[in-house]
């Protein structure tokens, strides 16, 4: 054939503003057709790396062993890597062309205390162990990502940043992303989260939610001596059955949970005090403020309830407040996205239907910014997430994975071979 096809490694530039280019013309460049294929090559190396990160203690705020792993890989995968204040860990594969970046990210942090078993165990082709989908498949896969990329000596136009982040379960309210988002302020074009298991799910809207506690304090006492001194337990049952029939909406789901509830000294003493950890979702912000006012009433009439019901309050009666440990903004990502349409390209090419669900997680940060933001699974199947019964099944995983480099590599763009 004396005619020339199509240059092999020819550039494709997203253009500012513009469409990402198509996916079957990127898929086919041999260079992203080998790091589509390494994934395949490399099922057993992720599935190892994502028992030996999930094996790795990493309670929110206690994320630093964990993330020390995580930069070796990340170094492994040719990555100029550094450690911020915040203790995330972002690895830096340079753009050739413009200053904006591409970020990926996945949260280091699981919400089990230390002190948890977080050994992997084997059951078949299942993984089981607290975390391990949630989020040691989000970790591997960001692992697997880099080290493909590596391997294929793929170069972006745009900057990409694997970016293993902390604080994103419970209290940590965020704060690793957070502090990303304010360090490459200006300059972040999206940011893709991988979070958990599975291939055919994307959040674009975010779920806002704030997180109280409940505190209920009273002058306490020997539970014979001062019998008839008003409970802090009882007050707070009376107001968590009060609050508990609180009619949430079906549509925008609106969901609330006590998670965990603290105080009280001994079996025979009345407590000083007892806290409440409360979780308030919502598709609609409005909603959560809405529970916030029945969450206080109830709380206002079940200390009234349970003064009511002391027979001594000669000591002092009770006390309550009401306390934010967190709130996470909302958001959705626009119809006319780049990052939107860069998805679709991959999922059409894949042969995938992406559903949405909308969910709380590191692209809340993003989004509320109006940053182009989805959050992802990284593949495979899992289940258990946030229980002590967590699993993960790494078939399919493959599948995610090339998901997630088509779309990414669709917005970066890549740059023309060198010669
Ligand atoms: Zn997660």
């Amino acid at each position: 054939m004396m005619e020339r096809a199509i240059p092999q490694q020819e550039s494709l530039p997203p253009g500012p503003g513009g469409r990402p280019p198509a996916v079957p013309q990127l898929a086919a460049q041999p260079q992203v057709a080998s790091a589509l294929a390494w994934f395949g090559e490399h099922a057993a190396w992720i599935t190892e790396q994502q028992a030996r990160i999930t094996a790795i203690p990493a309670p929110t705020f206690h994320e630093a062993d964990r993330a020390t792993a995580l930069s070796e890989l990340l170094e492994d995968a040719g990555l100029r890597v550094h450690r911020d204040n915040a203790g995330n860990v972002i690895g830096e594969l340079r753009g050739a062309g413009e200053d904006d970046v591409v970020i990926l990210a996945a949260h280091l942090d699981t919400v089990f205390p230390l002190g948890t078993d977080v050994h992997v165990q084997r059951d078949g082709n299942r993984l089981l162990a607290p975390g391990i989908s949630d989020n040691g498949a989000g970790l591997a896969g960001l692992a697997a990502l880099a080290s493909a990329m590596h391997a294929a000596r793929i170069q972006p136009e745009r900057t990409i940043l694997f970016v293993a982040d902390v604080g994103e379960e419970g209290e940590g309210n965020l704060a690793g992303i957070r502090a990303v988002m304010d360090s490459y302020r200006g300059r972040i074009r999206c940011v893709t989260a991988l979070d958990g298991a599975t291939a055919d799910f994307v959040t674009l809207r975010a779920l806002a939610s704030h997180r109280l506690e409940v505190i209920i304090q009273g002058p306490g006492g020997h539970s014979w001596a001062d019998f008839g001194v008003p409970n802090p337990v009882f007050a707070a049952a009376r107001a968590l059955v009060r609050f508990s029939s609180y009619r949430a909406p079906e549509s925008p789901r609106t969901t609330f949970n006590a998670g965990r509830i603290e105080g009280g000294n001994s079996i025979n003493s009345i407590p000083h005090e007892v806290s409440v950890k409360m979780d308030l979702r919502s598709e609609d912000a409005a909603e959560i403020a809405k529970m916030e006012t029945a969450l206080r009433e109830a709380v206002a009439a079940g200390v009234k309830e349970e003064m009511a019901a002391a027979r001594d309050l000669s000591k002092g009666g009770l006390e309550w407040k009401i306390r934010s440990l967190g709130e996470r903004p909302g958001g959705s990502l626009p119809e006319d996205s780049l990052l939107l349409a860069a998805l679709r390209g991959a999922d059409a090419y894949l042969g995938i239907e992406s559903r949405p669900k909308p969910a709380s997680t590191d692209a809340n940060v993003p989004l509320s910014l109006g940053i182009d933001a989805i959050a992802l699974g990284a593949g495979g199947s899992g289940g258990g997430a946030h229980s002590l019964r967590e699993w993960y099944d790494p078939a399919g995983r493959e599948l995610g994975l090339k998901r997630i480099l088509l779309t990414v590599l669709a917005v970066s763009g890549i740059a023309p071979a060198q010669k």
